[in-house]
Order: C-alpha cells, then structure tokens, then sequence
C-alpha cells in the first residue's frame, strides 16, 4: 500500500475546470485538502511538453489527478477525430511522464467506458478491454485512452510507477457541457427539452432509434470513488466506476421531460446514429472495494436541471 494523501499533502487536478476536475476539486476540498495545484489549458497547455515538464520541476506535485482531456459526444467525435485522438494522446503521455520523471507518490489517470469493444458482453467487465472492435463513432478518444491506460501500467511494470486507471461511465452534472452539437445525451436533452418548453413546441426530436441504452452516474459520486480509490486502490488492473444499472435512451427522454415539465410528444430521429447498443460496466471490482454510488439518477437530473437554469440558460436570456 502505498502512501495516503493527508491534509497536507500537495494535490494537483488537471482539468480543473471541467465537469470531472471541477468535481474533484469539490470533493477534495470538501475532504479537508486544501494544497491544491490547479491546472487548466488556460494557465498551461497540456499538449506542450515542455510546458508540462516546467511545471512538475517547478511545484512538484505529490499526487496528480489526471482529469484533462478533450471530450465529447457522438457528434463531435465522428467529426473531429484527428483532435480527439492527437490532443488527449499528446495530454496524457505529457502528464503521465512528467508524474513519473519528477517523483510523483501516486497518478490516477481518469479513462472511459468506450474503451471497451463494441460488442463487449454486457455488463462490461475490466477484463474485455483489447478484446475486440472499437464502436467507429468514438475510436478515436478510445485509442488515446487506451494508449494511457498502457502507459500508466508500463511505467508500474518498468519502473514501479504508482499510478491507477479508473473506467467511469457516462458522466453527467454540473459544469457539464450543454452545447447541443457536441455535448453527450443527458445534458443535450435536458437543454433541448427546456428550448422546447419555452419555444411552446409540440414535439421534440431525439437522436436515433431511442432504443440504446446508457448509464448515467452523477459526477460528484464519480469524485467520490476517484478520492477513495487514489486513498486505498493501488494495483496495474483498471478498475470501472459505474452505477451498475442503465436504461434505454427513449426512457431517459422520457425522465428529462418529466423532470423539465415539457408537456409535447417525443420523436425520434433516426437519420442520427445510435453510436454502441449498450454500455453498462460490472461494478463488481469497485463494490468489493467497499465503494457505491450514492446519487439516484431521477435526483441527479433534478438538481443538474437546477444547475443548468441557474448557471446556463440564465446566461442565454
Ligand atoms: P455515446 O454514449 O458515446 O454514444 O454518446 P452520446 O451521449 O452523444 O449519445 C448517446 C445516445 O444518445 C446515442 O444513441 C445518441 O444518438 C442519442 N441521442 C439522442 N438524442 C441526443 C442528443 O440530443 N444529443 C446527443 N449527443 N445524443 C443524443
């Protein structure tokens, strides 16, 4: 077991102001740590090597969340690729090697569930990753995650580099992205059903067949498991973090127009991909650990619909 993070033990989050980064930082401070070393592309642009290097040397951070990436949802993946692929290889590899060379105690290097082949079996098990195909729409940022993945286990083998990779499912909350081209479904939806609550529309329109289905965790159980798993997990295996349970696309619309009070009919698009039937992760590695989720996702929409009123659709008048 390696060293845990105490109170003052200086703590780096990468991403700090995304929806993962933002999350950890609530949960970290609220955990009692408050040495924080906070970096966001505005400060340090992680696809610099040079500039990442010069940090480490500089602040020498004992712990590093590595939640810095470019992300996105099925759209914005198929039609940027080659800056899906190049800056989260470019971030990672960066990020990860720096941690290494300038002593880092212990990385966690935050992946994703489109790891996994497409047609993994269901409930997607830590064990199926390299197992078969990737779903096309998002192999790119799969690959990248892939290759961090390696990267964390090969400097453990080589040189007994202490770093961790979590697995979480789709993630929603607040801080999340609602721009209706390149967000992920739940915060697309809950944006465009409130568009349609306000605009009086009779219908709204949901991508593809409603048939896929997803699981959803709140982003703030995801920064729970990320703090208890940097406290206590500490081996090459990845590990996913989920809910353990998903429902279908058309059920979800279905939650979001309750949730938002739009009173139309919902359609479906079938024009627009569905992306991977199914991905659900076996949770079973995170609970032996003694970790669950805590957020119910009818809860989760609710308080994240707050957020996006206070915080977004305010802003759009
Ligand atoms: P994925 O989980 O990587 O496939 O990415 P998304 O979260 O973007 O999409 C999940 C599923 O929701 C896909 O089947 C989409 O076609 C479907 N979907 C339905 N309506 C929307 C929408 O308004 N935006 C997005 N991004 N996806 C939608």
């Amino acid at each position: 077991m390696t060293d845990r993070m105490i109170a003052s033990s200086k703590i780096c989050v990468a991403g700090y102001k995304g929806l993962v980064g933002s999350a950890i930082v609530r949960r970290l401070r609220s955990g009692g740590f408050a040495n924080l070393l906070l970096i966001d592309r505005g400060e340090v642009d992680l696809t610099d090597q040079r500039a990442v290097r010069e940090l480490f040397a500089r602040e020498k951070p004992e712990y590093v969340f590595l939640a810095a990436a470019r992300v996105g949802g099925i759209l914005a993946n198929s039609t940027h690729p080659a800056d899906f692929i190049r800056d989260n290889l470019l971030i990672q590899t960066h990020v990860i090697d720096a941690a290494h060379t300038h002593g880092v105690t212990k990385l966690l290097f935050l992946g994703s569930s489109c790891i996994y082949p497409k047609d993994a079996p269901q409930p997607m098990k830590e064990e199926h990753l390299l197992t078969g195909p990737l779903e096309p729409t998002n192999e790119w940022y799969a690959i990248a995650k892939i290759a961090g993945i390696k990267l964390v286990q090969a400097l453990r083998k080589q040189h007994g580099f202490c770093g961790i990779s979590l697995m979480p499912t789709n993630l929603y909350g607040p801080g999340d992205n609602f721009d209706v081209t390149s967000s992920h479904v739940l915060p697309a939806l809950l944006r465009r059903f409130d568009d349609a609550k306000r605009a009086g529309a009779s219908e709204l329109v949901v991508w593809g067949t409603g048939a896929p289905r997803r699981e959803f965790l709140h982003v703030d159980d995801l920064a729970d498991a990320a703090v208890f798993l940097m406290q206590q997990y500490d081996d090459e295996e990845i590990i996913n973090v989920g809910v353990g349970e998903d429902l279908s696309i058309a059920e979800l619309a279905g939650l979001v127009r309750e949730v938002v009070g739009f009173s139309g009919e919902i359609a479906f698009d079938i024009t627009k991909p569905d992306g991977t039937p199914r991905k659900l992760l076996d949770v079973s590695r995170l609970h032996a650990q003694g970790w669950t989720a805590k957020i119910a996702l009818a809860d989760g929409v609710a308080s994240t619909y707050q957020w996006y009123l206070e915080n977004v659709a305010q802003m759009r008048g």
